[in-house]
């Protein structure tokens, strides 16, 4: 069981899209029906969703199935829209979270109407970021909740990283309820349960998915919405837990040897430099250098120094 679900398309395309993806989406008792009107797309001539009659028809499928609706406000103007349409709930874009003046602009809209608000994590950057989008909200005393929709890197298997640590920090130090949005880790509908059940595993309170009435043919984001019987499969799936924490580990152990091949690489050109120079491979120095900088990065993690050791191992033989 989930604490929260929210459903429904990328992007509100068109009355019979919205209203039959509802209609199928009624049985599963929704927190929110979601779908998008106003959307980001930096690249010209792409569909930029409904706008205002996107909101309308949003409201009214979820008025059909008596379920309260959602979508993502990126300024003042957007929220006085969906204010006047009757959205109950909106979330912040993964765009917007760090961008500091879109934020105060709409928190001074928000003040106004005192609706929950959600909030993505940024594309990119530290906890801090998404944290201080927090912080904005709660000084202004409106109601938040959190979403994981992973960060980008290029060495992740998935479109974007599980944030699954700066989630837990998040849950702890703000006693609010976070949920995953497995759409947007994922990239495509494969790995969704996956993705739904680790964050369940990992104590996250609840799930957004993408799910449209005709995949193959969604505007926006078609590679990784699901049909509203694919999200039944999700709900109702318990999972063979050791096997989904293993496609963790996998992902993270992909993402290590990424990153190391780009850490020897920089070593093999080192390795040449030295000979140049006529220096030595090996430096003590250096390596009881770097094991003190990261212990003291990381002052609880002892298993750094065995670990480094191996690395500078590795590192010289290839210089
Ligand atoms: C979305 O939920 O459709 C969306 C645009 O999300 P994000 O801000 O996470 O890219
Ligand atoms: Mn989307």
């Amino acid at each position: 069981m989930y604490k929260i679900v929210i459903a429904g398309p990328c992007s509100v395309e068109t009355k019979k899209q919205i209203f039959t993806t509802a209609e199928k989406l009624k049985k599963y008792n929704l927190d929110f029906l979601r779908g998008g009107a106003y959307k980001p797309r930096t690249k010209p001539n792409n569909f930029e969703g409904l706008g205002v009659e996107g909101l309308r028809l949003l409201k009214s499928a979820g008025d059909k199935i008596n379920t309260k609706v959602i979508t993502e406000v990126s300024n003042k103007e957007h929220i006085k829209e969906a204010n006047n349409i009757g959205i109950d709930a909106y979330w912040i874009g993964a765009r917007t979270t760090a961008n500091p003046f879109l934020l105060q602009e709409i928190i001074n809209e928000i003040k106004k109407n005192k609706k929950t608000v959600f909030i993505k994590n940024p594309l990119c950057g530290s906890y801090d970021l998404w944290a201080g989008g927090i912080d904005r909200f709660l000084n202004s005393n409106i109601q938040v909740k959190a979403i994981n929709r992973g960060m980008f890197s290029p060495f992740s298997i998935f479109r974007n990283i599980p944030l699954w640590e700066q989630s837990i920090k998040i849950k702890n130090n703000y006693k609010i309820d976070i949920i995953t949005d497995p759409s947007h880790i994922s990239g495509n509908s494969k790995n969704l349960l996956n993705i739904c059940l680790s964050s369940k595993l990992l104590g996250l309170d609840g799930v957004m998915v993408e799910v449209h009435n005709n995949p193959a043919e969604a505007r926006t984001d078609a590679k990784q919405q699901i049909t509203p019987e694919g999200l039944a499969e999700i709900l109702s799936h318990s999972g063979d837990v050791i096997t989904l924490l293993r496609d963790n580990i996998d992902l993270f152990d992909n993402w290590i040897i990424h990153l190391l091949k780009q850490r020897f690489e920089v070593c093999k050109t080192i390795g040449k430099q030295k000979k140049q120079l006529k220096q030595k491979i090996e430096n003590k120095t250096r390596e009881k250098a770097i094991i003190n900088n990261l212990k003291t990065l990381f002052p609880e993690d002892k298993f750094i120094p065995p670990i480094m050791e191996s690395i500078f191992k590795e590192s010289k033989k290839i210089q």
